[in-house]
């Protein structure tokens, strides 16, 4: 029945391409997928692409406009983007570790887009995700501040709610966009005062400024 469903739905709004808006069964259809280049690590960051173009309208498509289907596409990005890094050897990673969004925001969204990335990579690596880390405070969104008060904003913001999840282990942390880092700075920071043998950082993307 909800199949039924399902195809009187794209009958009456064929599927498009989230980005180019062609029609095409694909939340992200290949040609915009294969526009996106990947970068080369930087500061021991790694990111899948620079965040402009078909990436950016991706990730704005998916955080802003809630397109939760996005999350296969951009995920697999991350898992073609690991397997094709030499010098990022995911056979040493032990768990996957998404950036958390404060439960307020997340329940404002209704998903946490760096979950939904790390399922994704956790799924085709066969790694556990742990939801180990917590957001304690909620702080002001980053996008107008200026640098220095970006790290002074989230120092303190995050704690470890399983430490048996993290002590020993190594960890690829995983986030959507990396800006300053100061977010992911500061949950690297806490993952490894709480024990974390190794923290590996992932990012969907980079802002082309830094
Ligand atoms: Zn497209």
């Amino acid at each position: 029945m909800k199949d039924f469903f399902n195809s009187l739905l794209n009958l009456v709004f064929p599927p498009k391409c989230e980005v180019c808006k062609k029609d095409t069964p694909e939340p992200l259809c290949t040609d915009c997928f294969s526009q996106i280049q990947f970068m080369k690590p930087s500061l021991g960051i790694y990111s899948a692409g620079s965040y402009e173009g078909v990436l950016r309208s991706a990730i704005h498509r998916f955080k802003f406009a809630g397109r939760k289907s996005l999350a296969t596409p951009l995920g697999i990005l991350l898992v073609k983007y690991l397997s094709h890094t030499s010098t990022l050897c995911i056979e040493e990673i032990d768990s996957v570790i998404p950036v958390p969004l404060h439960r307020k925001r997340e329940q404002k969204r209704g998903f946490n887009q760096a979950n939904l990335l790390a399922e994704v990579i956790s799924k085709y690596f066969g790694l556990p995700t742990e939801h180990a880390l917590e957001r304690t405070r909620d702080t002001k969104p980053h996008f107008n501040l200026p640098r220095k008060e970006r790290f002074s904003n989230i120092k303190g913001a995050f704690m470890v709610s399983s430490r048996p999840a993290v002590q020993d282990k190594r960890l690829l942390l995983v986030d959507d966009i990396y800006t300053t880092g100061a977010t992911i700075f500061e949950c690297s920071k806490t993952l490894k005062l709480a024990g974390a043998k190794r923290v590996e950082i992932l990012t969907l993307s980079r802002t082309p400024m830094i």
